[in-house]
């Protein structure tokens, strides 16, 4: 399984990076984890735009989803013709908000460029991965994802506060893409994690690297990846920047 980071900037986007938004590939089949505000243009870079054969999106804030408006517009009105439907897994309500996104009609929205399809809770099979999800404290319906393949385990957070269900989902993971918002602080309950408390949830994980991600532009970078060092986590810790590549 290689992961390519092509957005990790959290809430909006940055001078060097687009929100959220993880190319995951094995056996030929491209997975996009993510599609945030910027991130098809920074696709674009490392992958062919057309090439993509499933999306999955973790909640419906504008930093995680928004740019399938314009990946609906590039597949619907290629040249040529439109490209192959593909499926999109989001929460339940993903049509009809995208839909409203782009002001198209609710009937048909986009699905006629997309096959939208709810997450399950269980391990669901998308090509050669088994995803398995767990919801997350967040002001929405937010999920965190654990995607298994050859034997090898990534675990990403989404968005989430403080959890135990994170925990579980990330444990003895290859590879944790951890939400690292907030500095250490007054911070509100449910809706953000600390670059500290990533590096706590991978060490109670027992996750083998940590890479902190969704990192907030008004914050200093490598502030966070210095708290996170000064937790209890005692394996790798890097900072996701755009291109980065993991091979597990
Ligand atoms: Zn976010
Ligand atoms: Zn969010």
């Amino acid at each position: 399984m290689r992961v390519t980071v092509i957005g990790c900037a959290g809430s909006f986007p940055g001078p060097d990076s687009p929100a959220s938004s993880y190319l995951v590939q094995a056996e030929g089949f491209n997975l996009l984890l993510d599609i945030g505000n910027g991130a098809i243009g920074s696709l674009q870079r490392f992958h062919p735009l057309y090439d993509i054969d499933a999306i999955c999106i973790s909640h419906l804030h504008a930093d995680h989803c928004l740019d399938l408006c314009g990946y609906w517009v590039a597949r619907t009105y290629r040249p040529g013709g439109p490209a192959p439907v593909i499926p999109v897994y989001g929460p339940d309500d993903t049509a009809r908000r995208m839909a409203k996104a782009y002001d198209l009609p609710e009937e048909p929205g986009m699905t006629g460029t997309f096959d939208f399809r709810p997450l399950e809770r269980g391990p669901m099979t998308v090509g050669p991965f088994q995803i398995t999800t767990a919801l997350m404290p967040h002001p929405i319906e937010a999920f965190a994802f654990r995607i298994e393949h050859g034997g090898k385990v990534l675990a990403y957070s989404g968005d989430t506060g403080v959890s135990d269900a994170l925990v579980e989902h990330a444990r003895d993971a290859d590879l944790f893409l951890c939400e690292a918002s907030f500095l250490e602080g007054d911070n509100p309950p449910a809706l953000h994690l600390t670059a500290r408390e990533a590096a706590d949830h991978a060490a109670r994980a027992r996750a083998r690297r940590l890479v902190l991600t969704h990192l907030v532009p008004w914050n200093d970078a490598d502030a966070s990846l210095a708290e996170a060092k000064g937790g209890t986590y005692d394996g790798p810790i890097e900072l996701a920047h755009v291109g980065a590549v993991y091979e597990l």
